[in-house]
């Protein structure tokens, strides 16, 4: 069995999360960290039997307690580097699915698992179909010079734009040859344009009733194509993080991305 705990376990990933790990026979669910329904049996916040499993807001205390084999971590972006920091320190294993981690984040990370027994798995995007849909991206800009991003999320979303928005405009830029191209045009409304990165604009739609949703858009000459893929279900994630939380034990160091874990 591989003990996992979870951070963030009474948030909308979390329950899902936790949910998923009590339903697989190789997981065990140890232990529930959250600052929200804390002293709560995570069994009535997941809505059934109590499951002796009190949520408790330490972290540090529960990796003390439950030793699991690996924590999995859906917070916040403003929270989830000190997790990161102790669970290194701990020499826990680590599933990162919290998005806005910066790259001066990942060289933190980076420097911190030198001298760390851990390893870390992070993912912007633990649904399959975001996965593919990212690499059918990087082969379509090898034809189609000009693209937009538009990414659309439920209203309680803390970053933009999306992590997995930024993943496809770095793996865009990596796999063409030339600058995207983007056409260059006066916004008498400050933001009309999104925002550009990579030279890819990125326009952030979030609304409530929505969950998880992405379209690239290229244009050429005379048509355009339109890669998209939409999340209708947190569920779309737990194939993606089941298969995360199986393999980080086997991956030293640092990993990024499903993409490595499907190949
Ligand atoms: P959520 O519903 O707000 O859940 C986050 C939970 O974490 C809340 O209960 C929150 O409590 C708690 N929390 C915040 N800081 C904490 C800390 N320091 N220690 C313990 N618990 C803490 O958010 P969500 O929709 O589940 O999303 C969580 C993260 O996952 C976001 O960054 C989101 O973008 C990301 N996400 C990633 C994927 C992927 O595939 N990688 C998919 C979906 C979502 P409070 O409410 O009290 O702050």
């Amino acid at each position: 069995m591989i003990k996992v705990l979870v951070i963030g376990a009474a948030g909308k990933m979390g329950k899902t999360v936790c949910q998923t790990v009590l339903d697989d026979s190789v997981l065990s669910l140890v232990a529930a960290v959250d600052a929200n329904h804390v002293a709560k049996d995570i069994g009535e916040v997941l809505g059934g039997d109590n499951l002796n499993l009190i949520i408790d807001d330490s972290l540090e205390k529960s990796l003390q307690s439950a030793t699991p084999d690996v924590a999995v971590d859906f917070t916040h972006p403003r929270a989830v580097m000190d997790n990161i920091r102790v669970c290194l320190k701990h020499d826990i294993n680590m599933v990162v699915g919290t998005t806005g981690i910066t790259q001066d984040n990942l060289k933190e990370i980076r420097l911190l698992i030198r001298s760390s027994k851990s390893n870390l798995f992070i993912a912007p995007n633990f649904a399959i179909g975001a996965v593919l849909m990212m690499k059918f991206a990087q082969s379509a800009v090898k034809h189609f010079n000009s693209a937009e991003i538009i990414e659309l999320h439920h209203d309680k979303k803390a970053d933009s734009p999306s992590g997995t928005a930024l993943k496809t405009a770095e793996l865009m830029e990596e796999s063409s040859s030339t600058p995207i191209g983007s056409a260059h045009s006066e916004e008498s409304v400050t933001g009309a344009r999104g925002g550009k990165y990579k030279g890819v604009h990125i326009h952030s739609v979030r609304l409530p009733g929505l969950v998880a949703h992405q379209e690239i858009i290229f244009g050429g000459l005379g048509q355009t194509l339109t890669i998209r893929h939409d999340s209708i279900d947190r569920l779309s994630f737990m194939p993606g993080v089941v298969l995360a939380i199986k393999n980080v034990g086997k991956r030293k160091g640092l990993t990024c991305g499903l993409d490595k874990l499907l190949d």
